[in-house]
């Protein structure tokens, strides 16, 4: 039986990812869960899958929870405070973490399981973008495994030789959808609302990862992920468009075979893969229909997303750039999705933080906050400028 931790249950991935522990009870126990404000769903999260521990960030929320936990004679254990994920991560009963908080706050309880030698299933690609070379310095301490959740590099992770082999790897090919306004002109995106963002056409996911999915500035930060996944240099890892979200991602061989995982756009099946691999589990998912298929790839015209030339030129460079790069995006996306920040500004709101800032990398998780605080501030003082 594995013991689960989920960090961001109450999240689009958090509840994928407990639809697929249900269908495994035989095997996987939903031990813990962590989420920061939604104490309603975390109480049923709770009660459902009979979770010994449970944690809450924002303070007010933990009390509601604790409460509610009191009144029905629960007999979970509630914690609560920004803390509290990591205490959580870090807990010797918990063996598997699925890492699903949003956005650069997941890095705390990211890195404590790492650190703690745990089975890390990282949807949280923020983590890797920020602090990349530490998490996997503090993976290879601990003996701390890492495994992707995000759909594409669950794809690479399947098709990938094993890891003394992979001198036979010569390009890894990231696909992209294009999000929702693929082939719209300048003029058109200016008028992009927030709903129209949050509405992509293969994937329903939380907010944040799909305007960066809008952007394309998600498939910049998936490049740096995979960089530091699968330690292949930037240059050899390459975008191709592919509208149906049908082939996940492919390897190319030195021997000229391209090896690539397909299947319907469906989250449960990446993460029922993560959770047992290298075994199998029923994730629930839709049987791949080879039949019904009928995909086309296209060359990526770059120039028409701004957000991922500014992360590709930031993968280029490395150092701490990536976690300003982080910080900038989500400080703009969350004022475009508040009414204040028109979607072609969020490009530019990066941009003039990665150009004030120069920044060394960050030599620890301390540092890496320290930069993020950096840019979360000039990124703040920018807003100013392009606010509506
Ligand atoms: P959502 O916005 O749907 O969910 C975010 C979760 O994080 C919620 O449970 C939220 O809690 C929790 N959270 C936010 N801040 C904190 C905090 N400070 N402490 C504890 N919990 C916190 O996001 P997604 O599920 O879409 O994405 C999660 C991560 O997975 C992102 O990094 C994303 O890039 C990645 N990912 C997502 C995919 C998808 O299909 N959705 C695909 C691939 C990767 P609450 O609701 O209680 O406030």
């Amino acid at each position: 039986m594995r013991n689960v931790l989920i960090l961001g249950s109450t999240g689009s991935i958090g509840k994928t990812t407990l639809d697929v522990l249900w269908r495994n009870r035989d095997s996987h126990h939903v031990w813990g869960l962590v989420a920061n404000t939604d104490a309603a769903l975390m109480f049923k999260q709770i009660l459902t899958h009979d979770a010994q521990f449970a944690a809450m960030s924002d303070p007010q929320a933990g009390q509601d929870l604790a409460r509610q936990v009191a009144e029905h004679g629960l007999p979970a254990e509630v914690l609560s405070g920004p803390q509290a994920a990591a205490e959580l991560a870090a807990h010797p009963e918990a063996d598997t973490v699925v890492a699903a908080i949003v956005g650069a706050a997941g890095l705390g309880a990211t890195f404590a399981a790492a650190e703690a030698g745990k089975r890390v299933l990282l949807a949280n690609k923020e983590s890797l973008v920020c602090g990349g070379r530490l998490l996997l310095e503090a993976a290879a301490r601990s003996g701390a495994v890492l495994l992707p959740i995000d759909s594409e590099h669950n794809a690479i992770l399947q098709c990938m030789p094993p890891a003394g082999e992979r001198g036979a790897v010569e390009r890894i090919w990231l696909t992209a959808s294009g999000g929702p306004f693929r082939g719209w002109s300048m003029e058109q995106l200016k008028t992009v609302r927030p709903e129209q963002a949050c509405r992509h056409p293969n994937w329903r996911m939380g907010r944040k990862i799909s305007v960066d999915s809008a952007t394309m500035m998600n498939k910049g930060l998936e490049l740096i992920e995979a960089h530091w996944l699968f330690g292949l240099p930037v240059e050899r890892i390459e975008v191709l468009l592919h509208p149906q979200s049908i082939v996940h991602s492919m390897v190319q061989y030195r021997d000229g075979s391209l090896l690539a995982q397909l299947g319907e756009p469906d989250m449960r099946t990446p993460i029922a893969c993560a959770l047992d691999w290298p075994e199998r589990l029923q994730s629930g998912g839709a049987a791949a229909t080879p039949g019904d298929w009928v995909f086309n790839f296209a060359t990526l015209d770059a120039d028409a997303y701004p957000c991922f030339v500014l992360a590709r030129e930031v993968a280029q460079k490395m150092g701490a750039a990536p976690a300003v790069l982080n910080a900038a995006n989500e400080v703009a996306v969350a004022a475009f999705l508040d009414g204040a920040l028109g979607f072609t500004d969020i490009a530019a709101v990066v941009a003039g933080t990665l150009e004030k800032l120069d920044l060394a990398e960050p030599a620890s998780l301390e540092e890496v906050f320290y930069v993020d605080a950096q840019a979360r501030s000039v990124a703040g003082e920018l807003l100013v400028r392009y606010q509506r």
